[in-house]
């Protein structure tokens, strides 16, 4: 077995856990887990378009609008107009969506003890290597574009020389490290095209001072 085969077998395990426990919360809650996914992304992301949403969890826009169609009977979610357009339905979260998001955000505990056991070094190194996998995948179109440094505007990778803290975010104005790479942020702005292909490369190529 070669290396790569052993980490996909690694992913898969790890996959399986976050499965095992989406049908779970399935059961707990009464919501699938694709209707979890939307609610929890109208209650972390604020109101969105269903189209929007579909891109944005990579599924299909007629499965994303048969689950909103149940969030909406179930009473976790309404629609209001789009203030940008009238004619189109905005989704929002209502009182009761927002109480049950705060159940699904939970992740595993067994998961958060094994990442807990990583020591920072590992810990730095495996963000660093999950945000080049994530990266390539949503390079190659595998995914959509996520609200991570390397696809952000104000990512400025290995810009200086102290190895500890390599990167430098623009928006905070601040220097930092692997370990603080983000997956999801919330100050993320898009990059274009082309500065996420620079981006991309100089992140990707090892830096002088490693
Ligand atoms: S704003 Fe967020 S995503 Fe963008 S570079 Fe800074 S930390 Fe990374």
């Amino acid at each position: 077995m070669t290396a790569n085969a052993h980490i996909m077998t690694g992913l898969s395990r790890i996959g399986m856990l976050l499965r095992s426990e989406g049908w779970r919360q399935a059961e707990a809650t009464g919501l699938t887990p694709t209707q979890s996914q939307i609610l929890a992304h109208l209650v972390a992301r604020g109101p969105a378009r269903i189209g929007a949403i579909a891109a944005e969890i990579a599924v299909t826009q007629p499965t994303t609008s048969d689950a909103v169609a149940a969030l909406v009977r179930k009473g976790y979610v309404e629609k209001r107009p789009d203030p940008a357009d009238a004619r189109a339905a905005q989704l929002h979260s209502t009182d009761a969506g927002t109480r049950l998001a705060g159940q699904l955000a939970v992740w595993p505990d067994a998961l958060l003890a094994a990442v807990d056991m990583l020591d920072d070094s590992e810990r730095a190194a495996f963000l660093k290597g999950l945000t080049k996998m994530i990266g390539a995948l949503q390079m190659r179109g595998a995914i959509p574009i996520q609200r991570m440094c390397v696809a952000c505007t104000h990512f400025r990778p290995n810009v200086h020389s102290d190895a500890a803290r390599p990167h430098h975010c623009a928006f905070v104005d601040a220097a930092f490290g692997d370990a603080s790479l983000r997956l999801d942020c919330g100050d993320h702005e898009e990059a274009d095209a082309s500065a996420r292909l620079e981006s991309w490369a100089r992140f990707t190529t090892e830096p002088a001072h490693v």
